[in-house]
């Protein structure tokens, strides 16, 4: 971890934290997501199982996100040699062996030079998360705030600030909902430190609009799932029945923040949202549902739509039986079609190759110190 700005951390003052009441010094029931639990962080079960200092469960330059975020050589998004107009077609290539995904983690390995890295996603994978999805791909942290390396403010600076000399394209902080206040804090001193990246901030879509309006001015692309639209499939998944009103609520004010997507000529967006929609296995009517809810809320034409078949069962014991196997060929072309009757004109499909374990991030997981 390179660690140069620490020794200049004296010219920034310490940022309150989050976790504790600024008037009284006392710990802060937190109500930063829209579970609104009341856990007092660190010293009680919060619902995102996170505490009262930020766990990185991985960090690195990223190729497995979308073309838009991880550049034109995206392992889990592989465009046809000419793209048709409209949504991006699968590729019909085999998927890349992901060999090299652990070793390019700063928090488990030696950086190699600059020049030696292919520029891709600089991103930030957060342990905990305040939803919880019982199919959640990314279970070994997700369910474990402690999962990874700690880091303060300084520390988090210090690494945006090495990502961007490692030539990311973007800052990109996956599932930070529930460390919003410490991601600003770290950002705020990166930025004086001459950190440049646009900010991706990349989300279960669980958000309220009060936490869109303070990320608002900093970010630049949302990549934003949107997970369920059936109250009782939320319930039933995430504990969450009131998840399709108030992430549609966010998505909006997301999307009136940012404006109508902007794609450089290199094919990164440069400003917007994404919209991701996985499509679950007996539940392809549900992402319809999700489809049809953002063309009417949204211009459909201004977001970019990725549309994920990558579905692959985690092997929980609570997973319904549908969800036990992965997405059919006719299911995911049901949500394709359905994507394209109701004008998503941009973005990404996935090929049958996205389905597998290879596509699932390895973390490298470390108990707490
Ligand atoms: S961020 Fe975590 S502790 Fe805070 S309200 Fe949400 S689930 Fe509860």
């Amino acid at each position: 971890m390179e660690s140069h700005l620490e020794s200049d951390y004296a010219k920034h003052p310490e940022p309150a934290s989050p976790a504790v009441n600024t008037a009284s010094g006392k710990p802060a029931p937190c109500r930063l997501c829209p579970r609104r639990c009341g856990a007092v962080r660190g010293h009680g079960a919060a619902r995102c199982h996170s505490g009262s200092l930020p766990h990185v469960a991985w960090a690195g330059l990223h190729r497995w996100e979308e073309p838009g975020i991880s550049g034109p050589q995206s392992a889990a998004w592989q465009p046809p040699e000419s793209q048709p107009p409209g949504l991006v077609q699968p590729a019909s290539r085999p998927a890349p062996q992901p060999a090299s995904r652990l070793s390019e983690s700063p928090l488990t390995a030696p950086q190699p030079p600059a020049r030696a890295e292919a520029p891709a996603s600089g991103a930030v994978f957060f342990s905990g998360c305040s939803l919880g999805c019982v199919f959640c791909q990314n279970h070994a942290v997700s369910r474990s705030g402690g999962a990874g390396r700690p880091m303060d403010a300084p520390a988090l600076a210090a690494l945006f600030l090495s990502l961007q000399r490692r030539g990311a394209y973007n800052l990109n902080l996956v599932t930070a909902t529930h460390w919003r206040p410490w991601a600003l804090n770290a950002l705020a001193l990166a930025r004086a430190e001459g950190l440049s990246l646009p900010l991706v901030w990349n989300t279960g879509g669980y958000e309220s609009c009060e936490a869109v309006a303070e990320l608002a001015p900093h970010v630049a692309v949302w990549l934003f799932d949107v997970k369920y639209h059936s109250p009782a499939l939320a319930g039933l998944l995430a504990g969450a029945p009131n998840y399709w009103p108030t992430a549609l609520a966010a998505l909006r004010a997301a999307h009136a923040a940012a404006g109508p997507a902007v794609q450089r000529a290199d094919g990164l967006l440069q400003k917007g949202v994404v919209l991701r929609v996985l499509v679950l296995p007996g539940h392809h009517r549900d992402a319809m549902a999700i489809l049809r809810g953002v063309a009417e809320a949204l211009p459909p034409e201004e977001v970019f739509l990725s549309l994920m078949r990558q579905y692959t069962p985690n092997g929980d014991a609570r997973l319904p039986k549908e969800l036990r196997r992965t997405l059919s060929s006719w299911e995911y072309r049901q949500v394709a079609g359905e994507a394209d009757r109701l004008g998503f004109t941009r973005g990404w499909l996935q090929g049958r190759h996205s389905v597998g374990e290879c596509f699932v991030p390895h973390f490298e997981v470390q108990s707490k110190p």
